[in-house]
């Protein structure tokens, strides 16, 4: 049976009808500025965020690092959240390649920052103190969607203290998307509805909209020239990049509306699972569910999983994320080996068999 690789939503293979978008791409040499693909990809995702600009990344990482470079100068501070990838899972890029300070602040269960700990984060203008320059928020988090209300008061309150905003839309497209289908809105005017409240979006291509490779950071001219000088000296500079944008505009096109199907098979899994012994769901907004297992048998319902094809990360809490490359046979059969799994966990016999110490 086919795997039902539920690691994460990069694990997507292009489809063949943007492998046949990526032969037909017409290329230039991106360095010089003259890939007609990634010109239109460029502009394409400045105006769906509706931003002047945006620039063609290799990655979400040296995304959201050109736009740490471009928006904070050698000794300025951004305030982050603790669990934010940029602060955490970014090798700590903003300060050994930017020389930036982190000032990373203790987020809620819903990746929020309070309002009162970002102001007092805010240092003043003395010596003593790195200058803060810069809030930047996460939105999906951890798959969850923050609310329109606590991004606004957020990004109001920094604006309010002359911060420049920067947002890690990695999963921007799958916010706007939940947004939508919770006020039956217009995808894109949603996305727009977030990314106004930002000077930076920083957008991955490569998750749940399938392409093999890219993210974009968008904003304005004068922002997106600074960070194109940032990506130039982080080795970003791509030549026949087009092939890649050529995937990435293939994504724009085909792949935007179908995540709330990703969304769906995300629900019926954590429907699945909830309830049986052992287990704690939490909630599962956009595409990715987590859940909480019983102390001792996560490493052993993980084998078990991977004997059945079917893989997930996690330890304590385990992580599962739908993506274009799962269907509503895989997400059943995953529930199908977890219920397996449990019963025969469950039997005295087989009791410790996930006991396999700390981890
Ligand atoms: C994946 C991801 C990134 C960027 O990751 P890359 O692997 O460098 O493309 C940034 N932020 C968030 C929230 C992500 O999930």
């Amino acid at each position: 049976m086919k795997t039902v690789d539920l690691r994460s939503d990069t694990v997507t293979q292009p489809t063949p009808a943007m492998r046949e978008a990526m032969l037909a791409a017409p290329l230039g040499d991106d360095v010089f500025g003259d890939d007609p693909s990634v010109i239109a990809l460029q502009q394409r995702i400045a105006a769906l965020t509706g931003k002047d600009a945006a620039l063609f990344m290799p990655t979400g990482t040296q995304s959201n690092l050109c736009a740490l470079m471009a928006h904070c100068e050698r000794g300025d501070e951004y305030l982050v959240g603790q669990n934010a990838h940029t602060y955490r899972y970014e090798g700590g890029g903003a300060a050994v390649l930017g020389s930036i300070q982190p000032q990373p602040l203790v987020q809620d269960a819903k990746g929020q920052m309070s309002l009162a700990d970002i102001a007092a984060a805010i240092k003043p203008d003395d010596s003593h103190f790195a200058r803060t320059r810069l809030l930047a928020l996460e939105n999906t988090w951890n798959g969850q969607r923050m609310t329109m209300d606590y991004l606004q008061q957020a990004s109001s309150l920094a604006r309010q203290h002359g911060l420049a905003v920067h947002l890690d839309g990695a999963r921007v497209m799958n916010a706007a998307v939940d947004q939508a289908a919770v006020y039956g809105s217009d995808v894109f005017s949603e996305l727009r509805t977030i990314c106004d409240l930002f000077d930076s979006v920083s957008v991955c291509f490569s998750k749940g909209l399938g392409a093999p490779v890219g993210s974009a950071l968008c904003g304005s001219k004068a922002l997106i020239q600074k960070a194109h000088r940032a990506r130039k000296m982080l080795g970003g500079g791509m030549r026949q990049s087009g092939v890649l944008a050529a995937a990435a505009l293939h994504a724009l096109d085909h792949h935007v509306h179908r995540l709330s199907q990703d969304h769906m098979l995300a629900k019926r899994l954590a429907d699945g699972l909830r309830g049986l012994p052992g287990l704690t769901v939490r909630s599962a907004q956009t595409n990715i569910v987590f859940v909480d297992v019983a102390e001792g048998l996560g490493l052993a319902l993980l084998e078990y999983l991977k004997k059945a094809n079917v893989l997930a990360t996690g330890l304590l809490g385990l992580r599962f994320v739908t993506h274009l490359d799962v269907d509503e046979a895989g997400i059943d059969h995953a529930i199908a080996c977890v219920k397996d799994f449990l019963e025969s966990a469950n039997r005295p016999v087989s009791a410790n068999a996930g006991s396999g110490g700390p981890y």
